[in-house]
């Protein structure tokens, strides 16, 4: 999508480690144009499928998943919450994720009530690096014995491996912008072409 990487060229910061900045559009500042156009991309290729709800996880996922539903019938968005503590009293479907940005484990958590087998759902999220917060809402997904219809993502970075490891899974994948290499020294931002 373009615009997606005009907007990251124009607004994006290089960070060491690996780490692309969008705050300034995407999951601290949220441009609202932009995640209406996202919504309209993401209802394209997702056209035909089954979709009744949207899957996303706290934090930065919610704002564009919520945008997006609107672009699916309102379809309800639900966020896959990272726990403090566990209750396992039944009543929560749980994973673990680990965190690239925050280099830790979470426990995340669903309520039962809120995803089951009728669900077809799409998985919604900000980024994509190496894949662990996509499989842990999979696996939330899998435990409801709900059906993964796809994963829409706004940025995936192609240089890692999330995204391979999803495909290969015969999940069907669309990334709104694949960053194929970025620079912290010079700020470059290649994409992939799609
Ligand atoms: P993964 O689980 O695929 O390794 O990482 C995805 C999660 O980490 C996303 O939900 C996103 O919040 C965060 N993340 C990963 N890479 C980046 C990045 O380069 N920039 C930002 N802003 N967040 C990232």
């Amino acid at each position: 999508m373009k615009y997606l990487e005009e907007k990251i060229r124009q607004f994006g910061v290089v960070k060491p480690g690996n780490v692309l900045k969008v705050d300034a559009f995407l999951n601290h500042q949220m441009d609202i144009d932009l995640f209406n156009k996202m919504g309209e991309e993401f209802a394209r290729l997702f056209e035909g499928r089954p979709i009744n709800k949207i899957l996303t996880i706290e934090a930065s996922g919610i704002g564009i998943a919520c945008v997006v539903a609107q672009h699916f019938g309102n379809v309800p968005v639900v966020f896959a919450k990272k726990a403090k503590s566990i209750n396992l009293d039944g009543e929560m479907y749980s994973t673990q994720i680990r965190s690239f940005t925050h280099q830790r484990v979470y426990d995340v958590i669903v309520a039962k009530k809120f995803l089951s087998p009728d669900d077809h759902i799409l998985i919604i999220d900000d980024f994509l690096a190496n894949g662990c917060a996509v499989d842990g809402l999979i696996d939330l997904i899998q435990s409801a014995g709900a059906t993964i219809e796809g994963v829409g993502i706004a940025v995936e970075k192609g240089f890692q491996e999330g995204g391979k490891r999803i495909r290969e899974r015969g999940i069907r994948l669309e990334s709104l912008a694949i960053v194929e290499s970025m620079n912290d020294e010079t700020g470059e931002v290649v994409f992939r072409e799609q």
